[in-house]
C-alpha cells in the first residue's frame, strides 16, 4: 500500500488520505461521527439496503434514531433537522388533500401558524378546539375525513394538561390517529400511552446544552416509513455532527430533567407565595387546575414555570426579563442555563389579544425555563427583580 501511495501525485494523495486500521477489540468507547455525505457500497447487498447518501441514511443518524425509539418505547424513529421539521413531517406525511385535522388552540405558536396559514394550501382543513372541549371532541370528528388529532401536554407556554388516555380512546374509537408534541414532557414520559406518533424538539431537553437544532418523530414502523420516504424529498436531514451532540446531551438527560423538575418546584413555591405575583402555573403545585391528572400521567413535572406579575408594579413582563441577571431573556427551554421570555410576545403574538388573554398570555405573563444553577441563586435573582 505504501508503495502504491508513493506513486500518487500530491493532489491525489490529499484526496485519499492513508487509512488507519484498528485491530479487533481496540475500539473507541464513543462511536465516531460519520462525517461523510456519501458512502461506497459493497457488491454483496443491494445498494439501497446500505448507507448510500446522508440525506437518506447515515450511521450517526441511525444510531440516534435507535436510541430515541428505545427511550420512547416506540418501534421506529426518524431524526430531522428541527422540531418544526418533525411537526411538518407529521402533518405532510400523514395528511393529504381533502383530509381533516383536529388540534387545539393551546399549541406551540409556529405549529399553530403552519396549520392555519400553510395546510389550507394543500387542501387540508383543520378544526381548532380548546383543550377544555375534550368532551365534545367526538362531535368534531368527520367520518372518513378526519385523519389526525394533534396535541401537546403540558402545553407551551402555560402548562395545560390534557387527559391523554381519554383523547386516545375517542380518537381510536373513530379510527383517527393521534400525534403528541412531547417536547415539554420529554422523552421518558407518556410512553405508557398508545400514541401513534410522538414528535420532539430535540433542541430542548434532549440536547440540553442549547447548541443544536434538531427534531424527531417516533411511532410504528409503518407510519415512520411513510414519513421517512417523504423526508428524503423534503430534505429535512439532520447533520451527523448535530446528531452526535444530541447523543452526547442524552447521556445526562435523566439527571438534568429530574434536577430541573426539583428546582422548578422550589421556584414555583417561592413565586406562589410572593405578593407581587398574580398567579403561578406549575403542574406540581396543588393549585394547578390539573394537578391530579398531571400526577396520574406524568413521572416528573418538568423545568418550566409560568407566572404573571401584578399589573400595578410599573413593570411589565418585558421589563422583568431585563431586571433578572442570572436568568437570561431567550426563546428556548430545557437548557442548562435558566431562560425567561415574555409569553405574549414570544408565544401569542399571532392571536387576537382577547384570545391570547383567555390562554393566560398578557403583557405581564412570563415563561421561565429552569436550568441547572442552584435553585437558591435563581430565587435570589427573582427576588431582587421583584423588589
Ligand atoms: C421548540 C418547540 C418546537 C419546535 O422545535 P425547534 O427545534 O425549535 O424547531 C416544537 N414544539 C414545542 C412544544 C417546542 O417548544
Amino acid at each position: 500500500v505504501e508503495d502504491r501511495r508513493k506513486a500518487l501525485g500530491a493532489s491525489t494523495r490529499v484526496n485519499h488520505p492513508p487509512e488507519v486500521e484498528l485491530t479487533e477489540g481496540n475500539r473507541p468507547i464513543l462511536a465516531p461521527i460519520y462525517h461523510s455525505a456519501k458512502f461506497t457500497m459493497s457488491a454483496e447487498k443491494p445498494y439501497w439496503d446500505q448507507f448510500v447518501y446522508t440525506r437518506i441514511s447515515n450511521p450517526s443518524l441511525r444510531r440516534l434514531e435507535l436510541l430515541l425509539a428505545e427511550m420512547q418505547k416506540k418501534e421506529e424513529c426518524l431524526v430531522v433537522s428541527s422540531g418544526i421539521a418533525a411537526l411538518t413531517g407529521v402533518f405532510l406525511g400523514v395528511l393529504k388533500s381533502g383530509d381533516h385535522l383536529i388540534t387545539f388552540k393551546e399549541l406551540y405558536k409556529p405549529a399553530r401558524v403552519f396549520i392555519q396559514d400553510y395546510l389550507p394550501r394543500f387542501g387540508i382543513a383543520t378544526s381548532i378546539l380548546s383543550l377544555k372541549d375534550l368532551d365534545q371532541l367526538d362531535s368534531y370528528i368527520q367520518e372518513g375525513k378526519t385523519k389526525l388529532i394533534h396535541f401537546e401536554t403540558p402545553t407551551n407556554p402555560n402548562l395545560e394538561i390534557i387527559d391523554i388516555e381519554k383523547l386516545i380512546k375517542i380518537a381510536h374509537n373513530r379510527g383517527v390517529l393521534v400525534s403528541l408534541d412531547g417536547t415539554f414532557a420529554g422523552l421518558h414520559q407518556h410512553t405508557q400511552f398508545k400514541t401513534d406518533l410522538v414528535m420532539q424538539s430535540l433542541t430542548k431537553y434532549a440536547n440540553g446544552h442549547g447548541d443544536v437544532i434538531a427534531g424527531s418523530i417516533a411511532g410504528s414502523a409503518t407510519l415512520i416509513k411513510r414519513i421517512r420516504d417523504m423526508s428524503h424529498y423534503l430534505g429535512t436531514t439532520l447533520d451527523p455532527q448535530a446528531a452526535n451532540l444530541i447523543e452526547r446531551g442524552l447521556k445526562t438527560y435523566y439527571l438534568r430533567y429530574s434536577r430541573q423538575s426539583q428546582s422548578a418546584f422550589k421556584i414555583a413555591e417561592f413565586l406562589e407565595k410572593h405578593p407581587k405575583i398574580k398567579w403561578v402555573r406549575y403542574p406540581g403545585l396543588a393549585s394547578h387546575p390539573s394537578h391530579r391528572l398531571a400526577k396520574k400521567q406524568q413521572l416528573e413535572m418538568g423545568g418550566i414555570v409560568s407566572f404573571e406579575l401584578q399589573h400595578d408594579l410599573g413593570m411589565n413582563a418585558q421589563d422583568f426579563c431585563h431586571r433578572v441577571g442570572l436568568i437570561q431573556l431567550a426563546a428556548s427551554l430545557g437548557s442548562t442555563e435558566s431562560l425567561i421570555a415574555p409569553s405574549l410576545t414570544f408565544f401569542g403574538s399571532d392571536l387576537p389579544p382577547d384570545e391570547a388573554q383567555k390562554l393566560l398570555m398578557t403583557p405581564y405573563s412570563l415563561r421561565l425555563s429552569v436550568g441547572l444553577e442552584e435553585p437558591e441563586d435563581l430565587i435570589s435573582d427573582l427576588q431582587q427583580a421583584l423588589f
